[in-house]
């Protein structure tokens, strides 16, 4: 009998929208210096790591039931985490702040409705979109990337978007917002329901807060008497757990009662919730690279202009540098010297992610290396 062919995708009966789609993924390659998806690229601390092995070893023997899918206990320490007077009912939160965003969309987005984002910013938003057939609008920033009050308002008026996402640093430019922004797009949101349309939700991703300059203020602080903004926070890069997937938002509790009706049922897993739990009861303990990141973040602004580059200003832990001649060719020179970074599609950019000391070392030798003439 002749070997079956091996199916191929194109074989099965796709949805005709993913048709000819590749997945999203930055490459996970084998190189000593990785400095690509903005990690914490310090490991958890030894102490904090035999806390989570001993809270999970603690639930293990009851892995037999369904977890508590309202994780009340991980939303009341999440919520003291964040301070501003929130409470657990506040919070929410699911495998990463990707998944809380598909809530969002599959809650607030969907057919017929829009998304409105200011790209260039997370790639992340119009696949999100897609997956959750919502309409994504991209309205775009200045030449300098920027976004100002005035764009984001006039935008809101002409697209009435359904759902606003503004990312807080942004990602890939690294920069955070002046609150006036956000405000500006709650109350442009306001004037629209006025007028007829729709009441968006306005979202603000802070997933790299902790990292901001001082003076930076939380879109967190908005919060009050605004039932309509969202603001979403990981524990993927301050608290340097990414690999355990957690993320969540804090809005008006009606906010929460939404995404009940789109989660899947038990979506934090008992290992997840007990492992986010001890992870925030060491807090103080986690958070301590937190100066460290900043301290080499502000080095490699400092040092790629003096290579004669452009890096942004940054508020996360990582650097947008323009001023590249050809940018990929650079990103396959410092990979030919074992330092991976990210190559954001951008014509004369790259973002690098900000390591620890060694890592950023190693990162600007390579540049210094591949820059000189
Ligand atoms: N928002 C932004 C702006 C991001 O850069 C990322 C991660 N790259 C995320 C959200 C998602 O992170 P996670 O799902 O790990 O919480």
């Amino acid at each position: 009998v002749a070997p079956l062919d091996r199916v191929r995708l194109s074989d099965l009966p796709l949805r005709q929208a993913l048709r000819g789609r590749t997945p999203y993924g930055a490459p996970q390659l084998d190189v000593s210096v990785r400095l690509n998806t903005n990690e914490n690229t310090h490991p958890v601390p030894p102490g904090v790591a035999e806390a989570i092995a001993q809270a999970v070893g603690d639930i293990a023997t009851g892995l037999n039931r369904y977890p508590d899918r309202e994780f009340t206990a991980l939303r009341e320490a999440l919520a003291d985490y964040l301070g501003h007077g929130l409470t657990a009912e506040a919070v929410w939160a699911a495998n990463g702040s990707n998944e809380v965003l598909q809530q969002l969309l599959q809650a607030f987005g969907g057919p017929g409705r829009r998304l409105l984002a200011f790209q260039p910013s997370y790639s992340m938003y119009p696949l999100l979109a897609e997956g959750t057939h919502t309409q994504f609008v991209d309205a775009g920033r200045a030449d300098d990337f920027t976004l100002s009050a005035e764009h984001v308002a006039e935008s809101i008026t002409r697209h009435a978007p359904h759902v606003v996402v503004l990312a807080s640093p942004n990602n890939p430019t690294g920069t955070a917002l002046e609150l006036d922004v956000v405000d500006a797009a709650y109350r442009a949101g306001e004037r629209l329901a006025v007028a007829g349309g729709p009441a968006p939700m306005i979202v603000v991703d802070e997933a790299y807060a902790e990292f901001a300059r001082p003076g930076t203020p939380s879109a967190l602080t908005l919060l009050p008497g605004r039932p309509r903004l969202v603001v979403t926070r990981t524990m993927s890069k301050a608290f340097a757990l990414a690999g355990a997937r957690l993320g969540y938002l804090a809005a008006d509790p009606a906010v929460a009662d939404a995404l009940r009706l789109v989660r899947l049922p038990y979506h934090l897993s008992a290992m997840t919730q007990a492992t986010a739990l001890a992870a925030l009861r060491q807090a103080d303990a986690l958070l301590q690279t937190v100066d460290q990141i900043m301290a080499q973040r502000d080095r490699i602004v400092v040092e790629a202009a003096r290579l004669g580059l452009a890096p942004a200003a940054s508020d996360s832990n990582f650097v947008f540098i323009g001023g590249f001649e050809d940018a990929s060719a650079v990103f396959d020179a410092l990979l030919s010297r074992g330092v991976l970074v990210r190559d954001v599609g951008i014509p004369g950019h790259l973002r690098v992610t900000a390591g620890t000391e060694q890592e950023v070392d190693a990162f600007l030798e390579a540049l210094t290396q591949v820059l000189a003439p």
